[in-house]
This record gives structure tokens, sequence and C-alpha cells, in this order.
């Protein structure tokens, strides 16, 4: 289906290209109740399968919020029971299909298992935007979008991560990529949305860098690779930077070494380890804040260690390079996809193989099949999850959810939580005060996604780049993929044909505390119409762009925005080891108690697929061993 201008309006109100409205217009385009959300608010969701589970729905947003806001605290215990299982998930993201995965491999023969969702898709980060221009379908992440290939796995069921489930569904190793299809001089591009802002990685790209002078904007491309030498710094901030990037260290490996990391921020480590300037840490902020929601000031060096941060490889670790990154046309939601295919294999159209999982259809009339033995029900919202009897005692768990404005109840002899912490403390009725206080020091940041479908990117070229990096105005950063081909998918890299450009857009402050950075973004998304994102996506790429021949009305083709409310647990120092003082909160959680278990990739405080599936196995394991 072709997006015309028509189904642009129709769909999301949106703002007419000719004239950018101001901001300010945000409330009125808003729903009455300032606690809610509306179509004014989600937009336009494009074509297939995912268009409309495009981000947080506004069904899910505001179903919870009046559950944060207590209106499903008195529901009556009178509701009848409509189903019994053996095991209930809640939540269907990476770590919920992996717990349905490892309950269908090791349960007991009849024994039934549900899964809630409550998006109108499963996949929860993972999911994907599909657009129609010209005849061509473009697919892009709406979230969680790239990958290396593991190391291979002889045995899977001894592996763990992302190697375990690779080798598991044997997803290819090979991956056909469409590097450059135009006849003109090739220019490099990213073949996701985020490898392009790692230092290891961004000299593979040619990245333009804005930057606002006095004198006014100045463009300088592929900066890293001429040291710095064509940007628009002084000598001083050139050389910190240089310095920070060549910086290294020897003797991190250990776990004493390790735990220390866990005490400090990556900025703390940077200047008070390595005596480095601050130009480094603020340089890292954005490639921290789009892997961990919030900036180097805030992030544990621990964690900063397990991406490759400057500073924190040795000498040899460095020279041995790194592999280039790769991402799905639906970034991680071809992860989802195959997990799905295992679960249940006739939910995706075609056979079980590469092609047709990344690209089949979603069958969803056999997700939730009364003589199945593993169900999958969408857009319903676990309101309530608690023992029947004490949490010692109790043989089963009453699940309370509601689906289309109805509640349900439901009885399991366990539950697995699938979901965030954010939701748990108040789904869960009668979490222990212990596992209360560790939600405490969990806080999650938010996110914002823009896929901007292109009738053409020639502008770009023109300035000889694939990728861009700017300060101030709309987000930060934003990108071309070089696009993998599947099947009969075979998308062009070409800067006269079609293609999505993706704004990752993370919401920090650097300075301030975590809860106020999370607060004002908070803020920001909730409170920021469709309309109003799209005036400043096209003021944004008018003031960037417009030199180099780009026309918002004639270029851009479409606008889908995933906002994602709660999309990273923030890794603050001491989030990850166990100290004299007490167990690491997310150490608490794991525990689970009675016959309910805790399995969300916030625990792993590094969120990524494969130890996400991990967190959902854990889990059902825990719960297999109790009932
Ligand atoms: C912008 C962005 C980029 C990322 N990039 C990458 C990447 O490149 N590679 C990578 O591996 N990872 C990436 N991630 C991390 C990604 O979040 C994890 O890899 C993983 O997909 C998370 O899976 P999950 O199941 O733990 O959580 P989620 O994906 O959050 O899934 C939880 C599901 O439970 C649902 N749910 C919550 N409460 C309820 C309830 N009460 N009732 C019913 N359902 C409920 C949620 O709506 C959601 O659908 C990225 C994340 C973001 C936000």
């Amino acid at each position: 289906m072709k997006i015309t201008r028509r189904d642009f309006v129709n769909g999301v109100l949106a703002g007419s290209g000719a004239a950018l409205l101001k901001p300010g217009m945000v409330m009125s385009a808003m729903s009455n109740n300032p606690n809610r959300v509306d179509m004014s608010w989600y937009g336009y969701g494009g074509v297939g399968d995912y268009a409309n589970s495009h981000g947080n729905t506004p069904d899910v947003v505001n179903t919870a919020h009046r559950l944060r806001d207590g209106e499903f605290s008195n529901l009556p215990n009178s509701l009848p029971i409509d189903e019994e299982y053996d095991l209930v998930i809640v939540g269907g993201g990476m770590a919920g299909l992996g717990a349905a995965w490892h309950f269908k491999k090791n349960a007991k023969p009849g024994q039934k298992c549900l899964m809630l969702d409550n998006h109108p898709i499963f996949g929860g980060e993972a999911k994907e935007n599909e657009f129609s221009v010209d005849g061509e379908t473009l697919i892009a992440p709406q979230g969680a979008n790239g990958f290396f290939v593991p190391p291979h796995a002889d045995d899977p069921e001894q592996a763990s991560g992302d190697a375990r489930y690779y080798a598991e569904f044997k997803i290819p190793r090979e991956l056909p990529f469409n590097a450059w299809s135009s006849k003109e001089k090739p220019l490099n591009a990213c073949r996701d949305n985020f490898g392009y802002l790692h230092w290891l990685l961004e000299g593979k790209t040619n990245i333009g860098y804005f930057f606002d002078t006095d004198s006014g904007g100045k463009w300088a491309n592929d900066i890293w690779n001429h040291d710095l030498k064509n940007a628009p710094l002084s000598n001083e901030v050139r050389e910190s930077l240089l310095q920070w990037h060549r910086s290294r260290s020897e003797n991190l490996s250990a776990k004493e070494a390790s735990e220390h990391l866990d005490t400090l921020s990556y900025k703390e480590y940077l200047e008070k380890e390595l005596n480095l300037g601050v130009e480094g840490a603020a340089e890292a902020d954005l490639f921290m804040a789009s892997a961990f929601g919030l900036g180097s000031g805030d992030i544990s060096a621990y964690v900063a260690r397990d991406v490759a941060m400057p500073g924190m490889l040795s000498k040899q670790q460095f020279e041995d390079g790194v592999p280039r990154r790769n991402s799905f046309p639906g970034g991680n939601s071809g992860f989802a996809r195959y997990f799905l295919k295992h679960i249940k294999p006739e939910a995706i159209a075609g056979k079980n193989n590469f092609d047709d999982i990344i690209t089949g259809a979603i069958n969803f009339s056999k997700l939730d099949r009364p003589d199945d033995d593993i169900r999958i029900r969408l857009n319903s919202t676990a309101v309530a999850v608690q023992h029947e009897g004490t949490a010692e005692n109790a043989n089963s768990v009453r699940v309370i959810y509601s689906h289309a404005g109805k509640e349900h109840a439901i009885r399991a002899k366990g539950v697995v939580m699938a979901s965030g912490g954010w939701v748990n403390k108040h789904v869960v009725r009668d979490l222990p005060e212990r596992f209360h206080q560790a939600y405490q020091h969990f806080h999650h940041a938010l996110f914002l996604v823009a896929n901007v479908a292109l009738k053409n990117w020639r502008f770009m070229y023109e300035m000889g780049i694939t990728a861009a990096r700017w300060q101030g105005g709309f987000g930060y950063t934003a990108n071309i993929r070089e696009p993998m081909f599947v099947g009969r998918h075979r998308p062009a890299l070409d800067p006269d044909k079609p293609a999505v450009l993706t704004f990752y857009v993370p919401f920090h402050t650097p300075g301030l505390p975590v809860s106020a950075q999370v607060a004002m973004g908070r803020a920001e998304l909730f409170f920021t119409s469709y309309m109003d994102y799209e005036n400043q996506i096209r003021a944004q790429m008018t003031k960037l762009f417009s030199a180099a021949g780009f026309d918002h009305n004639r270029d851009i083709k479409g606008i889908i925005l995933n906002r994602w409310g709660h999309a990273y647990v923030v890794p603050t120092p001491g989030f990850f080891f166990d100290t004299k003082k007490g167990q690491a909160p997310r150490n608490v959680i794991k525990k689970g108690y009675g016959r309910i278990a805790f399995g969300h990739s916030e625990l792993e405080g590094f969120q990524h697929w494969g130890p996400a599936a991990d967190q959902g196995r854990r889990a059902t394991q825990q719960i297999l061993d109790t009932i």
C-alpha cells in the first residue's frame, strides 16, 4: 500500500507539511483528560502486522496509569475464575518468549501455559515498523535492533545468552547485506542504528557532524578518521578527546576489579582513575544514554567495560578489532519471531526457515487457541497477581487481567513476571517489603525512536554521509542502514531510492539527579503530541539538510514515532554486585518468592536479547521446580 498525504492526515491528524506549526499547540492536540493520551499523541503507524503497535500504545499507557493511580486496587474477590493454567507468563517481550520456550521444552505432558501481553503484538521492545513508499516496502526497528553474530555453541543446552539461542534456532551466521546499489561512488553505512555511535565502529560509517558555531552551522565529516583536525574545536578540547580515545587499561578483568568498577560511574572512572579531562565523558554521554538510558555520570563503570568504552580495553583487545554489527530488517523483531516460530510454528506463515520467519505474516488467530499447551493473549494487561493464601503455603496464584475494558480472573500454579519493576510493584499485590525496597533502586529511563520514510536520500549523499550527529534541537543522531536482504525483501542502498532515516532519541540531562532526568524526559514524552514531534522533525531536518537540497514536503513520505516510557533500567553504580552492606537489589528480585518468579532483562543491567531470554528461562525453571 502506498502512503498518501491523505493517509497521513486522516490517520494521525498530522500537521500540514507546508506550514510548520508552533510547539505550544501540544495540549490542544491531546486527550481532554491530562492523564490520558489518545490518537493525536500516538500518530501514524505505517502498514502491515505492526501498524497498530508502535511503541507504547495509548491503551497500554492509559491502563498503566490507571493501575499506578490505584483504579484496580479494589477488584472484587468474587470475580469468577475463568481458566486455570500451570504457568502464567506476564509479558511477551524477549524475556517472556524465553520463558515460554523453556516451558515448551521442559513442561510435563499436559501442563499448560498462558502468556499475557498488553500490546497488540508480541515482542516488547523488539518490534518493527513497516512503510510502503513508491511501491517499495521499507522495514525498520521500533527499538532493539543490532547484534554481533555470537560465537558458535556446539552444545546449545550448555550455552547461555545469544550463543545458546542462535545455535538452537540455527539462525544463519552469514547474513546477506546489500552494500551499495548505486552506480555512483559508494558511501559506508552502518548496518544497525546504533553501531556508528560507538567509538570503535564510528570510523566504518560516513558520519557528518554538525556544529553550531558563533559564525553559524558547520559540517565536518568523519572527524575521528581525521583525528578531529577538521572539527571546529579548540586545541585543548581536541587533545583531551584524543587522549580519551587512546586511553587503555590492562587490569580490569579480576573479580575485585569488576566489583571496584561498580562503585564508580564511567565519568568518575575516567576522571579519577585515568586522570582524563571532562571532554571524553561528555562525548560518551550520547552512546551511554542510547545504550543505558542516561549519560556517563550516571552509569556504572562496570557496564561501560561490558561495552568496551575507551579506557576499558587493553592494548591487545583493542588491536584485535571489532566485527561489524548486524540488524534484521525489523531489528530484534527477527529474534522475537524466531522464538515465536519455535513456540508456536503456525503463528508465522511459511516454513521454519530464515526468509519465512523474518518476513512471514503473523497468524493472529493461531496465538490463543483453547487446545494449545501454550496460549498467547494480546491486548491483555495483568492488573493483579497474588497468592491464594500465604506465599509460603499457597498452591496457586490468582491473576486478574484487563482486556477490552473488562477484568477476568484466572488461576495458575505459578507465575513468571517477565515485566519490569515499574509494573511489578503495582501488580503483584503480596510483594514482600524487601522486594519493594529493592525496586526503589531501579530507575527507568525512556526513549523515542522516530522512523522517517524518505522518497530518496540524495541530499545526504551529496553531503557524503549516511549518518549525522548534532547537538540541540530534535534528537542528536539519525542514520540510514545498510539493508539486509531477506527472501523477496531486497531494499536498495541507493541515494535515489526510498529509505528509512532513523532517529534514536534518549532523554538525558547530564548533571541532574537521575530521578529528575527521568521525570523531565517522561513529561516531555507524555505531553508532546504526534503533530508537535512531526513538526520538530521536519524543522530539524530542514535546518540540517536543506542546503543540500532536502525539501521536507517533497522528501518525507511518513513518520512513525515509537515511544518507550520505560525503555531501560539505568544501571547506576552499585547495581551489579552484593556488598558487605547487603545484596544487590537485582539479586533480591531474582530469588522470587512462593509461586511467583521474576525474569526480565532489567535484572541483567545491560539489557540485551539473549540474556533477556535467559532471565525468562531462569524464572520459568524456578516455577517448574515448585509446581
Ligand atoms: C531503543 C532501544 C534499543 C535497544 N537496542 C538493543 C539492541 O540493539 N540489542 C539488544 O539486544 N537489545 C536492545 N535493547 C534492549 C531490549 O530492551 C532487550 O534486548 C529486550 O528486548 C527486552 O526484553 P524484555 O522481555 O526483558 O522486556 P520488554 O521488551 O519490555 O517486554 C516486556 C513486555 O511485557 C509487557 N508488559 C508489561 N507489563 C505488563 C502487564 N502488566 N501485563 C501484560 N504485559 C505487560 C510490556 O508491554 C512488554 O511487551 C534496546 C532497547 C531499546 C528501548
